[in-house]
């Protein structure tokens, strides 16, 4: 349950945080910039909802069943939108990231920059700190790198976005990107989830590779219950029993999170299938499936990239998946 206040007083928040105490439920104040809500968890059959609505301060009741109650549709009806730079997620459009897993040097980064936006892309990725499964393999320019990404960005004319894989590392990231990405590994680093809610910069929310639909929107309910509304929610593969492809690229969790969620959700069918060949059937898949916006990796030279260089189109090989990308868009009544 959900009870939403207009500009309430200290002392009217207490006396609905009371009441739902003695009735044995958890009840928790949020306040962000426009609104006050308080979250009620627990038997609501020992409560009368309506009830609350005769307090004074108080707005309405809203009554949420699942676990995730600031993500959930039924908590609000209508699409979230967020907007990075030129790029909207969650409406008729259909924003296009790309750029390389790692920042290996400025001229690598330009060249996909120039490239990728020629192309159409609306963002520009490109990873500082790098998770790697391997100590041993490269780990990223970091703090070098995200000087790379905010120069190549402003030469470009594109708005970037960059990976936070530490909770001490939040505020330095987000002086440098217009957003901050949740890698899959850290989907249910509660520290971080939790440092990046208050950074206010929107968040780029990926799934965790073995997490559930529910751990997922879980996830980003620790983003939005920490006073950040701003995520965007990227399904990048999860892990079954198939070793062929590097994930498997679950396309039914888009129709399922936009029926549980008013969350924008986008398709990255890099991590998702691991081989470049895969990625630009599976981007129109995504798109098809209805999704709010694809991540691609780009890479300038494949062949010598420092990291997933197997799963990365080149610019030529993206510009041709835009092209064909528009032509299903246009079909879908939506546009890149
Ligand atoms: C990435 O985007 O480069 C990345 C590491 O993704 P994931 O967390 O989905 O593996
Ligand atoms: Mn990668």
């Amino acid at each position: 349950m959900i009870i939403m206040m207009n500009a309430p007083t200290i002392d009217q928040i207490n006396r609905v945080l009371d009441k739902l105490c003695q009735l044995g439920l958890d009840g928790h104040s949020i306040t962000s910039s426009d609104k006050t809500i308080i979250t009620a968890n627990g038997d609501l059959s020992a409560c009368q909802p309506e009830l609350y609505e005769r307090m004074p301060g108080v707005d309405r009741v809203v009554i949420v069943e699942t676990p995730y109650k600031l993500a959930s549709r039924e908590y609000q009806k209508k699409n979230t939108v967020v907007t990075v730079g030129n790029a909207c997620f969650g409406g008729s459009n259909i924003p296009v990231i790309a750029g390389p897993c790692a920042i290996e040097s400025y001229n690598q980064l330009y060249q996909t920059g120039v490239g990728v936006k020629a192309a159409g892309a609306v963002m520009l990725r490109g990873g500082a700190y790098k998770p790697r499964s391997s100590p041993y393999s490269f780990q990223g320019l970091e703090k070098e790198g995200l000087e790379i990404i905010k120069a190549v960005g402003r030469e470009v004319g594109l708005p970037i976005v960059s990976e936070v894989t530490d909770p001490r590392k939040v505020e330095l990231i987000a002086e440098h990107v217009d957003m901050l990405q949740i890698g899959t590994r850290n989907m249910q680093n509660f520290v971080l989830l939790k440092e990046v809610a208050s950074a206010q910069k929107p968040v780029l929310l990926k799934r965790g590779l073995a997490a559930t639909i529910e751990e997922w929107l879980m996830a980003a309910e620790y983003i939005m219950s920490g006073g950040n509304n701003q995520v965007v929610l990227c399904e990048r593969g999860i892990r079954t029993y198939e070793t062929y492809t590097r994930n498997t690229l679950d396309l039914t969790a888009v129709p399922v999170i936009k029926h549980l969620s008013h969350l924008p959700v986008i398709v990255d069918p890099s991590h998702g299938t691991g081989n470049w060949r895969w990625v630009n059937p599976m981007a129109k898949a995504s798109v098809a499936a209805g999704a709010d916006g694809l991540l691609i990796e780009v890479h300038p030279c494949p062949e010598e990239a420092l990291s997933d260089g197997p799963q990365s189109l080149t610019p030529g090989n993206f510009a041709q998946l835009m092209s064909e990308l528009d032509t299903l868009t246009t079909a879908l009544g939506r546009s890149l």
